[in-house]
């Protein structure tokens, strides 16, 4: 191969890992080549517009205060989007809507909490920001509800909280300190909805990577990771059999798919991740509804069942100008065989509950009984995100991994986004750019 055809870098994966991955290394003046299967880049972040209605792939908020909004800074990209004000809400117990206690007000008025439970609440949220997260990194989110507050009904209330911020319902195993930052982060700054969906991030990375030289081709899968009887990474191999000498590669997928795509010592390290991660999985009601039956009635919590109903057209530009974009989840936990009859059923009760009559006013609606959020369960075995392996693999130079799965920083995409960004400055540092050395 012709240094001018030379690469410097394979990113494997088209979603928000990838693409960021891809685009800050292209930056930097190497060349890069990115493959994504699908036809379409984006992976669960893309979004699918149906009649002027957005779909993003369930209830997807971008947090303010965290990592994705700051790496995407670095790449001169502004999201587009409006914050979900707390009015308006209820939180839902035994079937019955309260409103919800999002600030003193709410929290001396709501009929979910009896005075003596009201009383520890207003001074558990008070204090909240300010607990160290540190001592409860190693214990799971049932022993820090346990240790935090007193009655039922506030563990309960923490316990929705901690779902709505993480994905997580998983008490027994999901680490505590883990998910009190991402609490504290979500109170703190609050979360984004973005106009036309989460697209628009997938094309305004796309953007920015083709702007830095990055080529991009979608509807091609990556086979294998080629590597020397030393470990290091000497070149991928296509679907079709093509094979493309490069320096380094960014394995910026699923961990059974990294596993699968390499052999040997990095094989059996990357499969042993793999089976030791829990996924976090949602059952999710997407609508677009011609009109909102009760239009109020825009967010609701289930405190006693890992439910969540928001209309994320209240907030951002969602839909052709009428109508509304709703999104409804539950939070599955990991321990149970989903029963997807079931869930769909609860789905459906709690709009009712929330939006009586919703069912006249379908336009378009998609359930996604099992669609995993997130790779990668925070454990308190783990001790925390200080468990998540990568992006480095050992043994393997040149071979980096990143995703939700990945590193020591951020949930959900705040994790991909950073573990993109770990894994292109190790790509950047560590391994001399072929086409430099040519
Ligand atoms: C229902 C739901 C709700 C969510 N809500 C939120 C939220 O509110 N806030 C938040 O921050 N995050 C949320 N997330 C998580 C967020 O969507 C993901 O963390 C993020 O999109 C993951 O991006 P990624 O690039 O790491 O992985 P993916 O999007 O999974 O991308 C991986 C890509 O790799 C491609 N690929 C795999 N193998 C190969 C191969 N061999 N060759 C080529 N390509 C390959 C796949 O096709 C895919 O496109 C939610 C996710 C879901 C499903």
């Amino acid at each position: 191969m012709s240094s001018e055809h030379r690469i410097d870098v394979v990113v494997i994966g088209g979603g928000i890992a990838g693409l960021t991955a891809a685009a800050l290394i292209g930056h930097r003046g190497r060349r890069v080549r990115l493959f994504e299967k699908a036809g379409e880049l984006g992976g669960r972040a893309a979004t699918q517009v149906k009649d002027g209605f957005s779909f993003n792939v369930g209830p997807h908020a971008l947090y303010r205060d965290a990592a994705g909004i700051r790496v995407l800074a670095e790449l001169g990209i502004t999201p587009r989007g409006a914050t979900p004000r707390p009015s308006g809400g209820h939180a839902v117990a035994r079937g019955v809507k309260h409103a919800f206690p999002a600030g003193f007000l709410s929290l001396l008025s709501t009929g979910l909490l009896t005075l003596p439970a009201k009383l520890e609440a207003a001074r558990l949220l008070a204090r909240l920001q300010s607990i160290d997260p540190a001592p409860w990194q190693s214990r799971t989110v049932a022993e820090m509800l346990a240790g935090l507050a007193k009655h039922d009904d506030v563990r309960h209330l923490l316990g929705a909280l901690i779902r709505v911020s993480t994905y997580g319902n998983a008490p027994d195993r999901m680490s505590g300190g883990a998910a009190l930052e991402q609490v504290q982060r979500a109170l703190a700054g609050n979360v984004l909805y973005l106009d036309d969906g989460w697209q628009q991030l997938v094309s305004a990375l796309r953007d920015a990577a083709i702007a830095a030289g990055v080529a991009i081709e979608s509807g091609v899968r990556v086979d294998a990771i080629e590597q020397d009887a030393a470990g290091a990474v000497q070149a991928v191999r296509l679907a079709d059999g093509t094979r493309l000498p490069c320096a380094a590669a960014i394995l910026a997928v699923a961990p059974d798919e990294a596993a699968n795509a390499t052999t040997g010592h990095t094989h059996e390290l990357l499969e042993r991740w793999a089976r030791e991660l829990t996924p976090l999985r949602a059952a999710c009601l997407d609508l677009a509804l011609d009109g909102l039956p009760v239009p109020h009635s825009t967010f609701g919590l289930g405190v006693d069942a890992p439910l969540y109903f928001s209309v994320h057209s209240a907030v951002a530009r969602l839909t052709p100008g009428h109508g509304a974009l709703v999104h409804v989840a539950k939070y599955l936990d990991p321990s149970e065989t989903p029963d997807t009859a079931r869930d769909l059923a609860e789905l459906e009760r709690f709009t009712d509950l929330l939006q009586p009559g919703w069912r006249e006013h379908v336009v378009h609606r998609r359930f996604l009984p099992h669609m995993t959020v997130t790779h990668g369960l925070v454990t308190a075995r783990g001790g925390g995100l200080a468990g998540r392996p990568g992006p480095a693999v050992d043994g393997a130079a040149g071979l980096y991994v990143a995703g939700d799965w990945v590193g020591h920083d951020g949930m959900l995409a705040d994790a991909s986004f950073a573990s993109a960004r770990g894994a292109a400055e190790l790509c950047l540092r560590d391994v001399a750019p072929l086409s430099a050395a040519a």
